[in-house]
């Protein structure tokens, strides 16, 4: 019976498309993370494609002048270029996510490829001194079934994002910043770039106008590592226990819904 998967590839294919389009959807499968469930106002501001010169010290200048830490995910290829760059960002306070050795789309690849990618940017970010866990980020956000089964199998997941302003087509300074605070709920992944795609005039004045206005609607800025940390504490729900999750809600809690 070719039938049934011939239907079922059929249907099935086309939606996938979505998530190839979209990476700020929720995600199909517990190899991904865009953003944890919480009441919390924390928010995690990621920035992607670094490290480049002239621009991640811009970064690196806010951050500190603001207090917050933040999660760079970089590429092998622009850490070998930058490498005092690189140490700066860990030495403060930041933490470090493997974007892959060159930044090629992972979709088609085999997994012999995207070990390789992932491996050699992890040597090198260890050989420069970082000792704590090494976050892991495709390439534009993507990645078909290739990439979750060759990430279970290297015990990692992908952590994509949920809000994000388009910087990478420099729709200025205004609209990036709107857009963000437009998508961004507790426990969000905030995408911004400091690679070659996104330009510092706009996302390094951007990034100080975000700090400001959502530190002053009440959010606190944590790491990645601080963000999965406040994942795992809370309640594990099952969604078929609407007794229990219907509780947790009218009691403000923490929770996490497990598909069941
Ligand atoms: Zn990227």
């Amino acid at each position: 019976m070719i039938i049934i998967p011939a239907i079922l590839a059929a249907i099935l294919f086309p939606l996938s498309l979505l998530w190839v389009t979209d990476p700020s959807l929720p995600p199909l499968t517990n190899q991904t993370i865009n953003r944890i469930y919480t009441h919390k106002k924390v928010v995690a501001l990621t920035y992607d494609d670094g490290p480049s010169k002239g621009f991640t010290e811009k970064i690196l200048e806010v951050l500190k002048k603001q207090d917050v830490r933040a999660t760079f995910f970089c590429v092998g290829e622009r850490i070998e270029k930058n490498t005092d760059l690189f140490k700066q960002i860990y030495l403060n306070g930041h933490e470090i996510g493997n974007h892959t050795w060159s930044h090629e789309l992972l979709l088609m690849k085999k997994c012999k490829f995207i070990k390789e990618q992932i491996q050699k940017t992890d040597n090198l970010i260890k050989s420069l001194g970082y000792e704590k866990t090494i976050f892991f980020r495709p390439p534009y956000g993507q990645g078909f079934v290739n990439l979750h089964n060759c990430l279970e199998k290297t015990k990692r997941k992908s952590i994509l994002f949920d809000a994000y302003g388009y910087d990478w087509d420099k729709p200025g300074v205004k609209r990036i910043v709107k857009r963000i605070l437009k998508k961004t709920k507790p426990g969000s992944i905030i995408l911004l770039h400091d690679g070659p795609c996104s330009d510092p005039k706009q996302v390094v004045p951007a990034t100080e106008i975000l700090i400001k206005k959502l530190k002053s609607s009440g959010y606190r800025f944590v790491t990645i590592s601080e963000l999965l940390e406040i994942r795992t504490a809370r309640k594990a729900i099952k969604k078929t226990d609407k007794k229990a999750l219907k509780l947790a809600l009218s009691e403000k809690n923490d929770y996490i819904v497990i598909a069941s």
